[in-house]
């Protein structure tokens, strides 16, 4: 009976309120009671605190309304593979069908560290497949990361706006974070210096910086040159680690590849020491497979799999073989091509029809790959608090706040082109005009 009395006490004093199942927000009075999310309070970790959903994924029930123009999800367009290729796939998977259905390694399998190590090096950066570990989507990769290097309290340093769900896998181990500011060409090194500075001088443990340098999400920017060096040369004067998460390098549709700072720091060093990788097969190939991986050094991958053995023991065989036997056999560099092909048509589409409705004191950034663009709108316009205005209206986007740990910046949005076909783009971002338009001060 230890304790039964107090903890019912506590839950009676909190109101334990009927709450929506997504959103986690207080039923209104008028609204059907749906479930006492509050009834376990006393049971859950104090980390449970700090974790919050993602914006985007609550808005996932929303987005698949029929009629709705969804700006919102991060979405590739996954019908563009086609159900024919899909087929032939799946019958040379079925040659393999014994190990597919197996467990594997914990690690991966050896025939995907080779393809992985040819991607990277497609995209410039000489990577060994003795430094890949394969992880079930960037996003597992994110959270073993935060498994590895945090202690409650420790710092780490992101770019402001940052993508929500690193925020997220970060939350469970209660870091503090740092926003460093970004402009046209990405995180800017002398604000990062500075707030390492700061961070010192409060006794803070820095333990890395994470930045997504090509077309980030939410911002759609992309890290010049000289500052990943610059980084890069912060990251060794400060002793940290760089978490370098690299989604969407692939999808460039305009301008010149930059190295990425893995390539960099094996330039520089001669191999891979504290730039930890983070690539995905979601965006290059499908997110349905869910594979990622991170190439990094033997030591931090040591860890890792550590982490990993106790989170889900390996990833899917049955993707890895899938994956494999596509890069090996099929043209996975003409579907990049051809997957480019569309999402420039759909930014250009996006682009235009910003130009041509949006109110003036709007602003958005230019993309020259991936799946994103970031609107800035006057500052006192709050983003959240439109957008149930805009889904009225079929129109989804995400605000701006989700994107930061301390939920500032309610005066941007994110606006995705990979998903949507350009017609209904710019149908959704007219309709967006009118509704900012209707809160805009003359
Ligand atoms: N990092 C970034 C920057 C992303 O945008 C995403 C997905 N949207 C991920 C990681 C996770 O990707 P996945 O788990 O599908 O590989």
């Amino acid at each position: 009976m230890l304790g039964l009395p107090e903890s019912s006490a506590r839950r009676r004093r909190r109101g334990a309120g009927n709450r929506d199942r997504c959103t986690g927000e207080k039923a209104k009075d008028n609204q059907m009671p749906l479930v006492d999310l509050d009834r376990f309070d006393f049971l859950y970790a104090n980390r449970v605190k700090g974790m919050k959903t993602a914006a985007t994924r609550d808005l996932m029930a929303t987005l698949s309304r029929p009629g709705i123009i969804s700006l919102a999800g991060g979405f590739p367009d996954t019908r563009a593979f086609g159900e024919e290729a899909f087929r032939d796939l799946s019958s040379a998977i079925a040659r393999d069908s014994a190990q597919a259905l197996q467990y594997g390694p914990t690690g991966g399998l050896e025939g995907i560290k080779d393809v992985i190590a040819e991607v990277m090096r497609a995209e410039g950066t000489p990577a060994d497949q003795d430094n890949v570990f394969i992880t079930t989507g960037a996003q597992q990769a994110l959270d073993l990361v935060a498994k590895v290097f945090l202690d409650e309290g420790d710092a780490i340093l992101c770019e402001g706006p940052t993508y929500a769900g690193a925020l997220n896998a970060f939350a469970a181990y209660r870091p503090r974070i740092a926003h460093v500011p970004m402009d046209r060409a990405g995180i800017i090194p002398s604000a990062a210096r500075e707030t390492l500075k700061r961070a010192k001088k409060q006794g803070l443990h820095v333990k890395f910086i994470y930045t997504v340098p090509n077309f980030q999400n939410p911002g759609g920017v992309t890290l010049a040159k000289e500052r990943r060096r610059e980084l890069l040369d912060l990251a060794r004067e400060f002793d940290l680690v760089i978490v370098e998460d690299n989604p969407y390098g692939m999808l460039r549709f305009e301008g010149e590849p930059l190295p990425t700072l893995a390539a960099l720091e094996i330039e520089e060093h001669g191999d891979v020491d504290r730039v930890v990788y983070l690539g995905t097969f979601s965006k290059i190939f499908a997110p349905g497979v869910r594979l990622g991986w991170v190439h990094a050094q033997p030591g931090i991958l040591h860890k890792i799999n550590v982490g990993k053995q106790g989170a889900d023991l390996c990833s899917s065989n049955l993707s890895q073989i899938m994956i494999t036997s596509y890069f090996q056999n099929g043209d996975w560099k003409g579907y990049v091509r051809r997957l480019n092909a569309i999402y420039k048509e759909r930014r250009d589409a996006m682009l235009a029809a910003l130009a041509e409705f949006m109110p003036k004191d709007v602003y958005w950034t230019h993309p020259e790959g991936g799946l994103f663009v970031w609107a800035t709108l006057p500052s006192y316009l709050d983003a959240t608090a439109m957008l149930p205005r805009a889904i009225a209206k079929n129109v989804a986007y995400v605000p701006g706040e989700g994107f930061y740990a301390g939920g500032e910046h309610k005066n941007n949005m994110r606006l995705n082109f990979s998903f949507v076909e350009s017609e209904k783009i710019r149908r959704g971002i007219e309709v967006l005009a009118d509704v900012i338009r209707e809160r805009v001060e003359l």
